[in-house]
């Protein structure tokens, strides 16, 4: 949603097409870049309507220019997820999915959960990884999160990268993993442009990479 993270998708959708085809291999793609800040403002609002239509249009629009498969590339808004795969008739593959999967298959149970608030307080996510993956998910208390949220939007989705604030993320996933986290899930797409795995003495997931190569690997199947 942020170009800041659309840019990550679009690097590393193309960089694993590469791994795996070789030569010149790319991946075809249609992108639909939005304006940001309409999404923030109706975001903040609480106006899920407006931008719930908006999603659905574009994911029609991504079927209708010939798309096979669909990536929402945030985690907040795939709080309208269901209502725009009803409204498309190809796939769309979604994060948690993507992230949960490889929990899953690291054996990991107790997770910390990072994001906008939108994504550690509302049951869109933190319930899917829960009820269809039976994760057990933390997410830092109030103020906590209200630090996750704000440096999100005022730094992240800015572009802005700033050493005090990654050490304020690395002090909350301190926290977190006093209270038994086992892992970290990086969920919105431009904190990875802060943490990366190096920074933690836990795994970490990060949402963006998980979930643009799933998509690769969905789209190429067994092709090489
Ligand atoms: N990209 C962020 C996320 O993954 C938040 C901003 C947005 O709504 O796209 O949740």
């Amino acid at each position: 949603m942020s170009w800041e993270s659309s840019v990550l998708y679009y690097r590393i959708i193309n960089v694993r097409v590469k791994e795996r085809k070789g030569g010149h291999h790319s991946a075809k793609s249609l992108l639909y870049s939005v304006d940001f800040q309409e999404i923030k403002d109706l975001q903040h609002q609480g106006n899920w309507t407006e931008s719930t239509k908006i999603m659905i249009e574009a994911a029609q629009k991504l079927e209708a220019g010939g798309a096979d498969v669909i990536i929402i590339c945030t985690n907040t808004m795939h709080k309208m997820a269901l209502e725009v795969m009803n409204a498309v008739s190809i796939p769309l593959l979604h994060i948690a999915d993507a992230t949960a999967n490889k929990i899953i298959s690291d054996k990991i149970k107790k997770v910390a959960l990072l994001g906008t608030a939108f994504t550690m307080e509302q049951d869109f996510y933190k319930g899917r990884l829960i009820n269809q993956f039976g994760l057990e998910v933390i997410v830092p208390d109030e103020a906590d999160r209200g630090v996750i949220h704000e440096i999100i939007y005022h730094e992240l989705c800015l572009g802005i990268i700033n050493e005090h604030s990654k050490k304020r993320y690395l002090d909350i996933i301190d926290s977190l993993i006093r209270k038994g986290a086992e892992a970290v899930i990086l969920g919105c797409t431009e904190i990875t442009m802060l943490i990366s795995q190096e920074d933690c003495n836990i795994p970490i997931y990060d949402t963006t990479r998980l979930h643009a190569e799933a998509a690769v690997d969905f789209a190429l199947g067994d092709e090489e």
